[in-house]
């Protein structure tokens, strides 16, 4: 492309300047051409004048002499003849087309180069040509001497110099034109696409495009921008899988952090740190909707003897299997968890001392009769203490009191049974 902007700037200069030359050489060719015509045709006439001319003056007859040059001078068209005069050989007029000229003296340089050349003389200024010929009948007699106008020729020479510039102008603004109308379809046009593409590119939209238009570097530069945009976009594409999977997998580890941290690891019942955080807000949205909430600690009858019997794994299976048997007999609205040890803790919400005790009493008739392992039923027991928001404490931390008191209470009495916190009043 850049050899053909190159060429195409060049060109029409090269054109130019060898058309202004060639205005130059036309012109004055031309006017060559002419000044030798008129010499030609002047040095004829004048050949013509001089032998009537000598006749006339051998005869001493000046009126045909006047005659003679009157009739050449009005015979001459065209205006080209600006004078004629016959002289002496000391150059006195003997007879001019300007009669007032008549007896005086053409002190000329070339008058008396005329009157000594024995040919055809001539001599030329930028607006006049001198010719001098002879005026012989068998000897000398008078020279005739005319001078020529070139004020034609010049002015012809002018015309034709003039129509070669204008024929230049016109051609090369004719270029200039083509030149402008291709720079823009070739260049500024596929430039301005490549920098809109660009710009949207740089954006943020690495979906856009630029047309491979215009000369060979430009199209080779927008396929290069658009590789350019391809990679950069896959290389985007590629980051934003991988940082969503990490996103993914985060979330997944975070969850699992999270039910962690709230989760008992050995029952998978809610820990006492999640028990506590579920008191705490039940405890404010049973005081704001004025319902109570039951709160029941339940506590395995003599566990120790297990562990001391059959070792401490065993009490370990006996504890994920009672979880598994209290937390079937809750609501998915309670909140169950492993209060610490031996220890199980139910958080029912909306939930009256009646209801509770019903729900108490079926857990632990539950863990009397559905335990997975026969050895263990009807032998491992419960007992449960309950108590109720707001009655039995007005913070979470009385009415957790109140729970255990109730549950103290149920050991005491003998083990394997529900005791509600205000009986225990
Ligand atoms: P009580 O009826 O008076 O509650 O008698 P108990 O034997 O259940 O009471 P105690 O508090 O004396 O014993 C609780 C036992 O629970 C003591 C401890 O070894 C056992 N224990 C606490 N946490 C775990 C545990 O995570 N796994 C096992 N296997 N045993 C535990
Ligand atoms: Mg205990
Ligand atoms: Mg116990």
């Amino acid at each position: 492309m850049g050899i053909r902007v190159q060429l195409g700037i060049l060109i029409p200069l090269v054109v130019a300047a060898g058309l202004v030359t060639m205005a130059f050489v036309a012109a004055e060719q031309q006017r060559i051409d002419a000044q030798d015509d008129l010499l030609h045709r002047g040095t004829e006439v004048l050949e013509a004048v001089g032998v009537p001319a000598a006749v006339a003056v051998a005869q001493n007859d000046v009126a045909g002499l006047d005659t003679l040059i009157a009739h050449v001078t009005a015979a001459s068209g065209r205006g080209e003849l600006r004078e004629l005069m016959v002289l002496d050989e000391t150059g006195r007029v003997l007879a001019h087309s300007d009669p007032e000229r008549f007896n005086t003296v053409c002190a000329d340089a070339f008058c008396k180069a005329a009157i000594r050349g024995n040919g055809t003389s001539w001599r030329r200024t930028p607006d006049a040509l001198w010719l001098g010929v002879p005026a012989q009948s068998g000897i000398r007699w008078a020279t005739v001497v005319a001078q020529f106008s070139l004020d034609q020729v010049n002015a012809s020479a002018r015309r034709t110099r003039v129509q070669w510039l204008a024929f230049a102008f016109g051609l090369v603004l004719l270029m200039a034109l083509g030149l402008f109308l291709g720079v823009d379809r070739v260049v500024v046009q596929p430039v301005r696409a490549l920098q809109a593409a660009v710009r949207r590119m740089g954006e943020g939209s690495l979906n856009a495009r630029a047309s491979p238009a215009g000369g060979r570097e430009l199209s080779e530069l927008a396929r290069n921008v658009n590789a350019m945009a391809e990679a950069l976009q896959h290389e985007r594409n590629h980051l934003e899988q991988a940082v969503a999977e990490r996103t993914r997998e985060l979330q997944e580890a975070n969850a699992r952090l999270e039910r962690m941290a709230v989760t008992d690891g050995l029952t998978g019942a809610y820990n006492h740190r999640r028990f506590q955080e579920g008191l705490a807000a039940e405890v404010l949205r049973s005081e704001r909707n004025g319902y109570p909430c039951a709160v029941l600690m339940v506590d395995v009858d003599l566990f120790k003897r297990v562990n001391d019997s059959l070792g401490h794994p065993r009490g370990d299976e006996l504890l994920r299997q009672l979880a598994a048997v209290l937390a079937s007999t809750l609501r998915q609205t309670d909140l169950f968890a492993r209060y610490g040890g031996e220890e199980f803790a139910a958080l029912l919400p909306e939930t009256s001392r009646a209801e509770a005790a019903q729900v108490a009493e079926r857990m632990r008739a539950a863990v009397e009769a559905q335990l997975t392992d026969a050895e263990w039923r009807q032998k491992i027991t419960v007992s449960i203490g309950v108590s109720v928001y707001p009655d039995d404490g007005k913070t979470p931390e009385q009415v957790l009191v109140s729970a255990d008191q109730a549950l103290y209470l149920a050991k005491h009495q003998g083990r394997n049974r529900v005791v509600i916190a205000r009986a225990a009043a």
